[in-house]
């Protein structure tokens, strides 16, 4: 997919105040720092459309950008930041639940999990909860460059093979460095085919 425009709309504090669900929407969400905004960056071509943050966690809003005049990319605001108080987390599950199981045009959500770690809970946690309400959702292993290729698929494989104890299919995944600018087509094309269907 060739990415002719991409511009912010809105930023909303729950799903009810989000666009009208006019187009395909695909939403992405990981881990506070795993590498979300420079994704989206590498992903529309523009190095300032999500703010890669300073103070990861800090902002709680559900972000739309509109691309190519068709569909919806949206930046969701991570998970297990340490620095959360309590309500501000019960906020976060609350927006988060009602926008994931209410948004009727979501079609897809890009998980993204940081290449150089093995599975961490927080992530498993929450691809299990996705499967619980049934949505759709694909993994994208981030920052492919900080490790070695050996390391990137040991961890991959890691991962998917947590995820056989309790999935019987597993979803499609990803692997992506903004460094090497790596990745960028593979999604591009994959939301391109949904966006078809
Ligand atoms: P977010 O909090 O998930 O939006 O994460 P950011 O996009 O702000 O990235 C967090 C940090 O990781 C920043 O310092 C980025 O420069 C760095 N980073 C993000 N993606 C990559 C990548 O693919 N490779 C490398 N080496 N660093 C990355």
């Amino acid at each position: 997919m060739v990415i002719k425009t991409a511009t912010y709309l809105i930023s909303s504090p729950d799903y009810t105040k989000c666009p009208k669900p006019v187009f395909p929407e695909y939403a992405f969400i990981g881990r506070s720092n795993v590498g979300k905004s420079s994704l989206i960056n590498l992903l529309t071509n523009n190095e300032k459309l999500a703010k890669t943050s300073g103070t990861p966690g800090k902002t709680q809003l559900i972000n739309h950008f509109e691309i190519n005049n068709s569909w919806y990319l949206v930046d969701l605001p991570g998970y297990g930041f340490a620095k959360r108080s309590m309500s501000q987390r019960k906020q976060w599950e609350k927006m988060i639940e009602d926008y994931l199981r209410k948004r009727e045009n979501l079609v897809n959500v890009f998980v993204l999990i940081d290449s150089r770690h093995n599975p961490q809970k927080i992530d498993i946690d929450f691809v299990n909860q996705l499967g619980e309400w049934e949505i759709p959702f694909s993994l994208v292993f981030t920052k492919a460059d900080k490790s070695t290729q050996a390391e990137v698929s040991r961890n991959i494989k890691a991962f998917l093979n947590k995820m056989k104890e309790t999935w019987q299919f597993l979803p499609p995944h990803f692997v992506t460095s903004t460094v090497k600018k790596s990745g960028r087509d593979a999604i591009l094309d994959y939301i391109e085919e949904l966006n078809i269907q």
